[in-house]
């Protein structure tokens, strides 16, 4: 990696860390820096070649580089059509994810999953007229200044008074205030919920959550999990914030709101949406877009809809529809679970294999000890840490957290070469 090396004291005269985001090193001397990738491989600045489950932190849904994708991007702009909103393709973006999303009667674009998190917020403090939000352990929502604390409730009485297992370290910076905005709650414990509305319901504007907690392991939600949240948002009048960031596009073309059956009032999608290009979407029902409408509730942003990122988002969906590679990376991903599985028993070690397939987590922990899911966040990150890099030096890249990405371009093959190599690793960590 001694190109990367190099790279990294370049940079680091001139970006703040060296790159552009949070990084960790996961036993790597530096920062590694890739340059290009095709389908379901990506290249590093030493000439390396990597199977990739990182996906770029997911969105690349259709594997790097996809040509349909790259085609309706150029054309725009050999077409001089490079400018931002109030155009055709715009109403044209708008009106298929309404067609495929039946929630998303009303939406605006934004750039990020952060940006448009932030939106709803707002919409849902307006339209109820309270000021706090119920968020779940575990799950992230961007790293805009309120989402960013979270200590979690014990009991309805004791909210605050337990470390949860997301808390971040860089609370420097964040407005005192905003920590007081979150209600944070264990995920899947439909109980603590309920009584914990009963108690606080009035000074509650939203519930924010994601269907699949995937961002820290990979847990589906208990069976009726969703729809209890639901019914007890309809009871008390809050809005229901569904965040696909993550599953949007992902698990189905209608979303995780498709997949588990529940319709929420507000929800975001990013990632797999334009494969890459920066694009979010705040969508929902209208009688809470209407906010937006009127000027209730702002939001802009001069490089929102822009022409290129609204190409990338209708060729990848143009894509989906016609190839509809779901069952397929639904099978992929369950057979790459299953082959994880079978090596790391043989070779004896405790690894724990969470997820519905289009993307799952790895963690080591101690299996018997596992009795819910707050028992499958205490991974050993330090065996994770070296897990990962050593796939990494045999050629599979993973999310340096343990979650793997399958995209519509990952073959029979490469799961194959995936587990192959696991046990190649699993045997020497
Ligand atoms: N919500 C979820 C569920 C996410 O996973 C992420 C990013 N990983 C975000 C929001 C924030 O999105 P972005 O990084 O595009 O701002």
């Amino acid at each position: 990696y001694k190109k990367s090396g190099e790279l990294l004291e370049r940079a680091k005269k001139v970006l703040a860390g060296g790159v552009s985001s949070e990084f960790r090193k996961y036993n790597y001397p530096h920062a590694l820096f890739y340059t290009h990738g095709k389908g379901s491989r990506v290249y590093d600045a030493d000439g390396n070649e990597y199977l990739d489950f990182t996906l770029s932190q997911g969105p690349l849904i259709l594997g790097h580089s996809h040509p349909h994708v790259l085609n309706c991007v150029n054309e725009y702009s050999e077409n001089g059509q490079l400018f931002a909103g109030q155009h055709l393709r715009e109403i044209e973006l708008a009106e298929k994810i309404s067609q495929l999303i039946p929630s998303a009667e009303l939406m605006r674009f934004c750039l990020d999953g952060s940006e448009a998190v932030h939106t709803a917020f707002r919409i849902a403090r307006a339209k109820t007229g309270r000021q706090k939000f119920l968020r779940f352990e575990g799950h992230y929502h961007g790293w805009l200044d309120n989402v960013c604390w979270g200590l979690s409730a014990k009991s309805p009485e004791d909210l605050g008074s337990r470390e949860s297992p997301n808390v971040f370290p860089w609370t420097q910076g964040l407005p005192q205030g905003s920590r007081d905005e979150f209600i944070v709650l264990p995920w899947n414990d439909l109980q603590l919920l309920k009584e914990t509305l009963a108690k606080h319901h009035d000074e509650i504007a939203a519930i924010i959550t994601e269907p699949v907690m995937c961002n820290n392991g990979c847990i589906v939600p208990n069976k009726g999990f969703l729809q209890g949240l639901r019914k007890l948002c309809d009871q008390y009048g809050i809005t229901l914030i569904l965040d696909e960031v993550i599953t949007g596009f992902r698990l189905s073309l209608g979303g995780a709101q498709q997949h588990f059956g529940i319709t929420p009032d507000l929800s975001i999608f990013a990632k797999a949406i334009a494969s890459g290009y920066p694009l979010s979407v705040i969508a929902g029902k209208r009688e809470w877009l209407n906010l937006l409408e009127d000027g209730t509730v702002i939001q802009a942003g001069t490089m929102n809809s822009s022409n290129a990122t609204v190409a990338a988002a209708l060729a990848t969906i143009e894509v989906l529809e016609k190839e509809k590679p779901y069952d397929r990376m639904f099978n992929l991903g369950q057979k790459l679970m299953n082959g994880l599985k079978q090596i790391a028993f043989e070779a004896n070690q405790n690894l724990l294999i969470q997820g519905p397939g289009p993307m799952f987590h790895t963690g080591f922990t101690n299996l018997e000890a596992v009795k819910d899911y707050r028992d499958t966040l205490s991974y050993d990150k330090a065996k994770l840490g070296r897990f990962i890099a050593g796939m990494h030096d045999e050629g599979v890249r993973i999310i340096g957290r343990g979650l793997w990405y399958i995209s519509a371009a990952h073959t029979a093959k490469d799961v194959e070469q995936a587990i192959n190599t696991a046990r190649i690793v699993l045997k020497n960590i």
